[in-house]
């Protein structure tokens, strides 16, 4: 009797887009925020993936040893995955960008594995602080909901 072989099922490719929304709101948290005032916002590239949804909201990659190293002078790589955080605020991706940034390191380039616990303390987020609808403290002043709805 011949093996009925399962097809395999096809894995979700990454899809990767530049994300200036992303970059401006770095810029922003760079300039107001003391844990992350000594990072270049342009050794950063910042994008979006919308295909995949990894066990994380965002990552942050360190450039400086990979070979795409080649092709950019970026230290740094942040990317947004947009399917596990498509309903989030402006607020909700501000506070998520900040605990990346907190990853990159004032020397050398080393990524810090900063304490997760310790930056939610900070911040006093409850737990639930990803979730939809839930309410998080303002890292930027006088920004609105247009702003996330322009990013979308
Ligand atoms: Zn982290």
């Amino acid at each position: 009797m011949a093996r009925v072989e399962k097809e395999p099922k096809e894995k979700k490719q990454a899809e990767y887009y530049y994300a200036p929304d992303l970059h401006v709101l770095a810029e922003k948290l760079i300039k107001s925020q003391d844990s992350v005032s000594h990072i270049d916002v342009n050794e950063v590239i910042f994008l979006w993936e919308i295909e995949t949804m990894p066990n994380a909201s965002a990552k942050c990659f360190n450039l400086t040893s990979h070979p795409m190293q080649l092709f950019t002078d970026a230290r740094f790589c942040i990317v947004f995955y947009k399917s596990n955080i498509d309903h989030f605020t402006y607020d909700q991706k501000a506070i998520l960008m900040l605990h990346e940034l907190n990853h990159i390191p004032a020397i050398g380039s080393k990524l810090i594995d900063h304490d997760i616990k310790d930056f939610h303390e900070v911040l006093q987020l409850g737990v639930d602080w990803n979730q939809p609808g839930a309410k998080v403290p303002k890292l930027i002043e006088g920004e609105d909901e247009e702003e996330s709805k322009e990013s979308k």
